[in-house]
């Protein structure tokens, strides 16, 4: 299969976490004779960097700033969950005290009525108050008009270091922030889910019924929920069509329902991913999940990875 997929540029890395300078220096050695498997060929020539922190947003611009037709590269800006309680939150703050460690629909509502609903300053993320990241996110969507946003979300199962908890309440409020700009600069937006699709779906009905909009498109990334869970995003009314679910063998690999959620994935909002950082192995994750969605689908290899390019060029609107 590795011979099939070399010489085929279609493969499309629809969420990884490369740096610009791997991703660079491993697509120049293309032209260069190889005469040890090192450094490697790298599959994908077309990929969607995901930020999880500002020191990432460097390589999110170079993704954004260099790319021609040979390869279609895009990067996106965000804060991911694990670094929810590094970051300045401004008001939502002061209302923790009053809320419970757990997230209660209650304290859901509470956070949100406070960021979105009860918010009356009309550019509340601008001028000189505005935390520090939401000025570095601002500032790369007047420079990029595609730029996305992401990877944010929400991660039940993580324990900071820093202060040896889950920080979900923390992470709430982060991406509520957050998921609030994707909606109002309309712009793409890649999450993380983990142990918390109660929670993110009460959060998304919130910003539904106040906004009667979402983010133009929505990607849940290493899509570890059931098959229900899937569908209760690709069924809503009038908003089902925005959402996206992508697969990495590092991931989703490990779990038994991968293959059969995969099969439940509407053909045209499929998306395959490395979910990589480094390139250790990353040729045969890729081809692995290529693999697997192809088996799940009852398509050809070939098929596998022109329909998931598409699929990833149509979210990220390349
Ligand atoms: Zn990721």
């Amino acid at each position: 299969m590795l011979k099939i997929i070399q010489g085929n540029f279609k493969l499309f890395d629809a969420h990884c976490h490369l740096p610009y300078s791997l991703f660079i220096s491993s697509f120049n050695s293309i032209n260069e004779v190889n005469l040890s498997n090192q450094p490697k060929e790298l599959l994908s020539r077309n990929l969607a960097f995901s930020s999880t922190f500002i020191s990432d947003f460097p390589s999110c611009d170079l993704y954004n700033s260099f790319h021609d037709e040979s390869r279609c590269t895009i990067g996106g800006v965000g804060i991911h969950p694990w670094f929810a309680h590094l970051q300045q939150l401004n008001e939502p703050i002061s209302i923790l005290a009053n809320l419970t460690p757990e997230p209660t629909k209650y304290n859901i509502k509470t956070i949100f009525d406070s960021i979105v609903s009860n918010n009356t300053k009309d550019d509340d993320d601008n001028g000189d108050n505005a935390m520090p990241w939401v000025k570095e996110m601002q500032s790369r969507f007047l420079l990029f008009p595609k730029v996305f946003i992401g990877e944010i979300g929400l991660d039940k199962s993580f324990i900071a270091r820093e202060t040896n908890k889950n920080e979900i309440i923390k992470q709430i409020i982060l991406f509520i922030y957050q998921f609030n700009m994707a909606i109002r600069y309309q712009k793409p937006v890649v999450l993380h889910c983990v142990q918390a699709h109660g929670i993110m779906y009460d959060i998304i009905r919130l910003f539904i019924d106040h906004y009667n909009n979402l983010p133009p498109n929505i990607y849940f990334h290493s899509f570890g929920g059931p098959i229900d869970c899937a569908k209760s995003y690709y069924k809503l009314k009038t908003f089902g069509n925005r959402f996206y679910f992508g697969f990495s063998a590092v991931i989703n690999n490990r779990s038994p329902k991968t293959k059969s959620v995969i099969a439940s994935i509407p053909d045209d909002k499929l998306l395959l991913e490395s979910d990589l950082e480094c390139l250790d192995n990353y040729n045969e994750y890729m081809m692995d999940m290529v693999q697997l969605i192809a088996e799940a689908k009852n398509w050809e290899i070939e098929e596998t990875i022109e329909k998931t390019h598409n699929n990833a060029k149509r979210f990220y609107s390349l």
